[in-house]
C-alpha cells in the first residue's frame, strides 16, 4: 500500500468517528464538555427588581435529543419543583444520550414570596405571558429567557405543574396537538404515554390560533412545532411523597422513551384520554363548600357544592356542567365572581387522529 492509500485508508477508518464525536453544547456562551453537567443562573432584570432561574445543562457522551424541562414556571406548585431536584440527581451525563436542560424553578420571585399563580413583583402569571418580551416586564423577560434559552433549543419539551395553592387536583398529563402539526403531535401524544399517567389531556390547537401568541409556556415550544407535553400531579400546594414520585419515574421513563437513558420505556396501553374540559364558573364572591373531591366522576346536573355569602347565609348551588371526571376543583374557602369553581374532563375515546 503507498503511503498516500495508507493515509486514505487510515483516514478512512477514523473519519466516522470523528464525524460523530460529540461535541460541547454552548449555553450561556459557556462549553458544557461531554459527559459533564454544569448549573446556570440566568439573570433577569427589568431595571427596578431582578432575579434568576435556576438551570442545569446534561449533556451527554453520546449524540441524542435535546429535552427541554420545566418547573416552577408557577411557584406554588411544589411536587413538580420537588421532583426537578431528584431528576436532576438521577441524571447521568456520563452515559446520557445527547442533553437535558433542566429549569428548576423557573419563577423564583413566586416560590420565595409564596405567591399562588403570579410573580409578586409585577402581579403577572408566567404561564400567559409566553413567548415573552426581550425589554417586557420581569415576568415578560423571564418568559423570554426561558423561550430563547431551553424552547428553542429543544427537541421534546415538558413543563411541569401541579395544582396551585386553592386547586385540589386530580393528577394527569396533557400533550399539544394540531392538525397543522401532525408530526409533532403524534410525538407528543407517545411523549404523554411515556410519562405513565393513566388520564391524558388532549390539548387540541385551532390551526388559526398557531398564528397568535402562544401565552402558555409548552405551548410556545408546541408552537415551533417541538413535541410538547405537560405534567399536571400534586394538589393544593402541598408536598406528598405521592405526588412526587410519579413526576419522577414519568420523566426517567421519558428518558428512555426518548432513547436518552438506558433501559426499556415501560408505556401505557389503555390511557383514558380526555379532549373537552368545561369549566363550572363562579357566579359570586363567598365561601366555597364543596361537596366532591378531584378524581370523582360527576354526571350533568350534579350538585358539587354550594357557596354562602359573607355571614354564611344564603346558599347558591353549584351543578356540574357535563358529565365526565373533575380534573380540579376548589378546595379552600375563598371564592370571587368569575373564577373556575371546577374543571371537569370528558372522556374521549383517543387521542391524535392518525
Ligand atoms: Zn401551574
Amino acid at each position: 500500500m503507498s503511503t498516500k492509500f495508507y493515509a486514505l485508508f487510515i483516514m478512512g477508518c477514523f473519519l466516522p468517528f470523528i464525524l460523530v464525536a460529540q461535541s460541547h453544547f454552548v449555553f450561556q456562551e459557556q462549553n458544557v464538555a461531554p459527559g459533564t453537567h454544569q448549573q446556570f443562573k440566568i439573570k433577569v432584570s427589568d431595571g427596578v427588581d431582578s432575579t434568576f432561574i435556576p438551570v442545569s445543562v446534561f449533556h451527554g457522551s453520546k449524540p441524542g435529543p435535546v429535552l427541554g424541562i420545566t418547573a416552577g414556571v408557577h411557584g406554588y406548585e411544589y411536587a413538580p419543583i420537588l421532583a426537578a431536584q431528584q431528576i436532576a440527581r438521577q441524571i447521568d451525563p456520563a452515559t446520557l444520550s445527547d442533553t437535558v436542560i433542566l429549569v428548576h424553578l423557573a419563577n423564583v420571585p413566586s416560590f420565595l414570596g409564596r405567591s399562588p399563580y403570579v410573580n409578586p413583583l409585577d402581579e403577572k402569571n408566567l404561564n400567559r405571558v409566553f413567548p415573552g418580551k426581550a425589554d417586557g416586564s420581569l415576568t415578560e423577560q423571564m418568559a423570554y429567557q426561558i423561550t430563547q434559552e431551553v424552547i428553542a433549543r429543544s427537541d421534546y419539551f415538558l413543563d411541569m405543574h401541579s395544582g396551585d395553592a386553592p386547586e385540589d387536583l386530580r393528577p394527569y398529563v396533557g400533550y399539544y396537538s394540531s392538525e397543522r402539526f401532525p408530526k409533532a403531535s403524534q410525538k407528543g401524544e407517545a411523549m404523554a404515554r411515556a410519562l405513565g399517567f393513566d388520564h391524558i389531556v388532549v390539548f387540541d390547537v385551532a390551526a388559526e390560533r398557531i398564528d397568535e401568541p402562544s401565552l402558555y409556556c409548552s405551548q410556545e415550544a408546541f408552537h415551533r412545532q417541538i413535541p410538547s407535553a405537560d405534567i399536571e400531579c400534586g394538589s393544593l400546594g402541598a408536598v406528598q411523597t405521592q405526588d412526587v414520585q410519579p413526576i419522577v419515574d414519568g420523566v426517567i421513563n421519558l428518558l428512555r422513551h426518548l432513547e436518552m437513558m438506558a433501559g426499556e420505556a415501560a408505556s401505557l396501553n389503555s390511557p383514558i384520554f380526555i379532549r373537552e374540559r368545561p369549566s363550572v364558573i363562579s357566579p359570586q364572591d363567598g365561601i366555597f363548600y364543596p361537596l366532591k373531591t378531584s378524581g370523582e366522576y360527576v354526571s350533568e346536573g350534579m350538585k358539587v357544592g354550594y357557596i354562602t355569602d359573607f355571614f354564611g347565609e344564603n346558599p347558591v348551588d353549584v351543578f356540574a356542567n357535563a358529565s365526565g371526571i373533575i380534573l380540579y376543583i376548589i378546595g379552600t374557602p375563598p371564592i370571587n365572581k368569575g373564577e373556575t369553581l371546577l374543571r371537569i374532563g370528558l372522556i374521549a375515546s383517543s387521542g391524535t387522529k392518525k
